[in-house]
């Protein structure tokens, strides 16, 4: 077989199995609406939740920091000189997470193989939460230390990993050599919609002596008296060895982050391969990521996530069977089951002017396809009422 033809039938056999994704051009920026095929459609699929990704202050500070800085960033941070713009960015984090320090990447995938990739290696253990997203699956992988994966947020399989590797632990030291423990789990799951139980994790892992860290991608922005996150809402968040998240969803803009002590970002700077092995990002992605956490730090942004909530409890009241109890996010994910089911559910919304992507394998597991719906603070309540309307609809036809 040539290159090309052992490629395409191996395409074959996605799209046989109801896996192929293509991508679908848009025309607009992202916002409550967004023009594809020349149509505009109503978006429930974006990670923009707070609608700052096209913010007018958003906006003007990424265009004047283009304007000062100019569009590209010359090579990695430790190389050419660190640009002004992710010092700032860096300042908003600390100060919005309240943390002593903060360190920017180019993405939230970066920032998940960099950072566990400094902090363990195959002398070590890393415990993962069954659900995690694939750049922490990645980044463990990578990383060479001994994995486990625990049952989604169930204490007692992480109590008796943690006692393992407690035990592991013991007896590396008693040998004089290293063994350390990280456990790694989101706030708020990706796909599922639901929330860790962050305060008892924090209780197992200061009990076995372990390490967390916690990707609040999901988190940052909506929950918590300021918005901080999940770890602020449950107050534990000064217990957190490690907490990261994305600059890419509620922040607007694009990139990762994580926030902690001064001594985990200098270690970073030191060994974090995904930071020091590339390009920083573009002056302007910090600048809008800086301007996007201030807005979220005052009162717009409690109006935004306030909106968010009651569009999440609109939705939730008019459509309750369908979603589960636990879904307490602005992702709503109504499982389908089959794979060709949900893409052709998706498909029939595109039909009637509604974007909802179908996630299916290996996003999720095989045979637990599902439309994930988001709704974000640009929607108006009219917009969720036509999507249940025509969700409704459409769940009645054949
Ligand atoms: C989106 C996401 C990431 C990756 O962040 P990017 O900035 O999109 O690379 C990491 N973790 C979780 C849980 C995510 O949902």
């Amino acid at each position: 077989m040539t290159f090309a033809s052992e490629l395409a039938a191996e395409l074959a056999a996605i799209r046989e199995a109801g896996l192929l994704r293509e991508l679908r051009r848009v025309d607009s920026p992202q916002g409550a609406t967004i023009l594809h095929d020349g149509r505009s459609l109503l978006n429930f699929s974006s990670n923009d939740y707070l609608g700052l990704a096209n913010h007018p202050a958003v906006r003007e500070a990424a265009i004047a920091a283009l304007g000062r800085f100019g569009a590209g960033s010359g090579a990695s941070r430790l190389i050419c000189g660190s640009l002004a713009p992710h010092h700032e960015l860096e300042e908003a984090l600390c100060a919005f997470k309240r943390t002593e320090a903060a360190l920017s990447f180019t993405s939230g995938y970066a920032t998940a193989l960099g950072v566990i990739g400094a902090l363990v290696g195959k002398e070590d253990v890393i415990v993962l939460d069954k659900l995690v997203h694939a750049s922490i699956v990645d980044a463990a992988r990578l990383s060479g230390a001994k994995m486990r994966v625990f049952k989604h947020n169930d204490l007692n399989d992480l109590e008796e990993i943690l006692s393992w590797a407690g035990t592991r632990r013991t007896e590396a030291s008693a040998a004089s050599r290293r063994s350390r423990t990280l456990v790694v789990t989101e706030s708020v799951f990706s796909m599922d919609g639901d929330v860790a139980p962050l305060r008892e994790i924090v209780a197992l892992k200061e009990k076995h002596g372990a390490w967390l860290m916690v990707d609040e991608a999901h988190g940052t922005g909506l929950f918590g008296p300021n918005r901080r996150g999940v770890a602020e809402e449950q107050g534990i968040a000064g217990a957190i060895e490690v907490q990261m998240g994305t600059l890419g969803k509620a922040i607007g803009s694009a990139g990762g982050y994580v926030c902690g002590r001064r001594e985990l970002v200098d270690l970073l700077v030191n060994r974090a391969r995904s930071f020091i092995f590339s390009t920083a990002p573009p002056p302007s992605q910090a600048a809008g990521a800086r301007a996007g956490i201030e807005i979220i730090a005052g009162p717009e942004g409690e109006q935004r996530r306030n909106a968010v909530w009651k569009l999440v409890d609109q939705f939730k009241a008019d459509f309750r069977s369908r979603i589960p109890d636990e879904c307490r996010s602005a992702i709503l994910p109504l499982i389908i089951g089959g794979e060709t089911e949900a893409l052709s559910l998706a498909q029939r919304l595109r039909e009637a002017g509604i974007f909802v992507p179908a996630i299916r394998y290996p996003t999720v597991a095989r045979g637990a396809a599902r439309l994930r719906v988001t709704v974000t603070a640009s929607h108006s309540p009219e917009q969720v009422q036509m999507l249940v309307e025509n969700l409704r609809r459409l769940a009645e036809e054949p």
